[in-house]
C-alpha cells in the first residue's frame, strides 16, 4: 500500500499553494472579511490569473476542456485554497470561484444530463465563470427528508406551472439562475422529483428575505407563485431529480471535507506557531503539557480525517463505490474541524475570539458544516444502516450509488473555457 501523493498531485498541491500565497492573499487582504462578495474587478483578476496559469477549471474533465484532476485532484486543490483567512468563511471568496461558480462542488453532475439548449444557455457560461447558480432543494417542511418536499410542478401542455417555497438557499439572491428541485404532476399523476433551471429574472421566483445567521454570508427565503416556464428548462427526466440531487450533495460533501481539513490544518499551526511565541510565568505555553496535549490531539484528528478522505476521493476516481466512506468523511471532518477550531481559540486565549484573526469567523461557520450537506445524524443514520443492512423504507437521498457519469451524447462536446 502506497501513501505517497503522485508527482502529479504534489505539483498541483505546490501550484495552487503559490497561487494563493501569490495572487489571492496580497489581493484579498484589504477585504472586509464580512463582505459577501469580492470587488467584481477583484474577482475578475483572480479568475484571469487562474486562466493563465492553468488552474482554472480544474475538476472539468478534460473532454469538455477542463484539467480533469479528479476527485483527489479536486480535493488537494481546495485544501490548500482553503488554507486562508477568508477560506472556510464565504466559499465564494475562499476559491470555491476557481472551480466555475456551480453552486455545488462537481459540475460533471449537471453536463452528465444538460440537453445542448440548457448547456448553452446556463452550464457553459456558468464553467466560463460568467454565471452563478443556486441549488435550491431544502424547504420548510423538507430539509433531511426530501421526500417531504411541497414545492409542486404541473405539466401545462409544453410548460411546467410551478408553485412553492424554499429556505436557507446560499447565494438565491445574486445568483442568475436556481437550481430548483420540485416534486412533478403530469396529466394529474404524482411523477416524484424533477430538477429545473430557473432564470432569477422569472416574474415567478420571488426573493422573500435573507435570513439572518450566525454568519454574515446569509442565505435566503425563496417564494415560488405560479412560476412558468417551457419544458426546455427541464434538465433531468421527469421524476429522476433525486439522482442529481443525491450526486450533488455527495459532491458537496466531498468539497465541504476538503475544505474542513484545509481550515483544521492552518487553524492548528496558528496554535502551533502562537504557543512557542506567547510565555507565562516565564516560559512558553507550548511547554506546558495541558496546551501540548491540545496540539497533539488537533494532529492526530487531521491526520486520520484527511486519510479516509483522500481513500473516499481516490474510490471515486475510480468508480469505487465511496459512498459510505463519504458519509463518514463528511461526518468526521466537520466534528474535526470544530474541535480544532475550539481548541486553537482556547491555546490563543483572548485573541481567539479577537476578530483581528480569523478564529472566531471560522469557528461561526463550522457550527453550520454539522448540518449542511447532511446533519450529522444523517450521516451516522447513513453509516449505521449500510453496517445494520436492516433498511428502512429507502432514504432517496441513499438511493444512488454511483459516481456521475459523463453523458455519452455530450462526451464529444468541448467547451472554450477561456484557458490559455
Ligand atoms: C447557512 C446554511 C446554508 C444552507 N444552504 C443551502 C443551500 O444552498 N441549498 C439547500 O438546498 N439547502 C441549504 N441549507 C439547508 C441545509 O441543507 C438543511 O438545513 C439541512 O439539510 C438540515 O435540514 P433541516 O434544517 O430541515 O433540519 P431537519 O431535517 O428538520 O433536522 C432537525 C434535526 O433532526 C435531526 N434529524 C432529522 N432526521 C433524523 C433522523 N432520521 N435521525 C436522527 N436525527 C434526525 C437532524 O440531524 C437535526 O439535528 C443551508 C442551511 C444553512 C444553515
Amino acid at each position: 500500500m502506497n501513501f505517497d501523493l503522485s508527482e502529479k498531485h504534489q505539483m498541483l498541491r505546490e501550484s495552487v499553494r503559490e497561487f494563493r500565497e501569490n495572487e489571492m492573499e496580497p489581493l484579498l487582504e484589504g477585504i472586509d472579511p464580512d463582505a459577501t462578495h469580492i470587488p467584481k474587478k477583484d474577482e475578475e483578476t483572480l479568475q484571469e490569473k487562474a486562466k493563465k496559469q492553468g488552474l482554472w477549471a480544474m475538476g472539468i474533465p478534460e473532454e469538455y476542456g477542463g484539467r480533469g484532476i479528479g476527485i483527489l485532484g479536486r480535493v488537494i486543490s481546495l485544501e490548500e485554497l482553503s488554507k486562508h483567512r477568508l477560506g472556510l468563511y464565504n466559499p465564494g471568496l475562499g476559491g470555491v470561484k476557481l472551480t466555475p461558480g456551480i453552486r455545488v462542488g462537481s459540475p460533471e453532475v449537471y453536463l452528465d444530463t444538460a440537453s445542448d439548449f440548457l448547456m448553452d444557455r446556463f452550464i457553459e457560461p456558468t464553467l466560463r465563470g460568467e454565471l452563478q447558480s443556486c441549488f435550491a432543494l431544502t424547504e420548510p417542511a423538507a430539509g433531511s427528508d426530501p421526500t417531504s418536499m411541497e414545492t409542486r410542478a404541473v405539466k401545462d401542455g409544453d410548460e411546467w406551472v410551478i408553485n412553492g417555497q424554499k429556505h436557507y438557499i446560499g447565494d438565491a439572491g445574486w445568483c442568475d439562475y436556481g437550481i430548483l428541485f420540485s416534486k412533478t404532476t403530469v396529466d394529474g399523476s404524482d411523477e416524484g422529483i424533477t430538477c429545473f433551471l430557473i432564470d432569477s429574472d422569472n416574474d415567478g421566483w420571488e426573493m422573500e428575505r435573507q435570513m439572518d445567521v450566525i454568519r454574515p454570508f446569509d442565505p435566503f427565503k425563496v417564494s415560488i407563485t405560479d412560476l412558468r416556464i417551457d419544458d426546455a428548462f427541464r434538465l433531468t427526466e421527469v421524476g429522476d431529480g433525486f439522482d442529481l440531487a443525491a450526486s450533488g450533495v455527495r459532491s458537496g460533501r466531498v468539497t465541504y471535507s476538503a475544505q474542513h481539513i484545509g481550515v483544521a490544518t492552518e487553524a492548528m499551526e496558528m496554535a502551533l506557531e502562537y504557543s512557542r511565541e506567547r510565555e507565562t510565568f516565564g516560559k512558553e505555553i507550548s511547554k506546558r503539557q495541558a496546551i501540548q496535549w491540545m496540539i497533539a490531539d488537533s494532529a492526530v484528528d487531521i491526520h486520520s480525517a484527511r486519510l479516509a478522505l483522500y481513500d473516499c476521493a481516490w474510490k471515486a476516481d475510480r468508480d469505487i463505490d465511496m459512498r459510505h466512506e463519504i458519509s463518514m468523511v463528511k461526518l468526521q471532518s466537520s466534528e474535526v474541524l470544530g474541535d480544532v477550531l475550539d481548541k486553537a481559540i482556547q491555546i490563543h486565549g483572548g485573541k481567539g475570539v479577537d476578530k483581528e484573526l480569523p478564529l472566531e469567523r471560522w469557528y461561526r461557520e463550522a457550527r453550520i458544516r454539522r448540518i449542511g450537506e447532511g446533519t450529522s445524524e444523517i450521516q451516522r443514520r447513513t453509516v449505521a444502516r449500510n453496517l445494520i443492512k436492516d433498511y428502512e423504507p429507502v432514504d432517496l437521498l441513499d438511493k444512488v450509488n454511483e459516481w456521475p457519469t459523463i453523458n455519452p451524447s455530450q462526451k464529444q462536446r468541448r467547451i472554450d473555457l477561456g484557458q490559455r
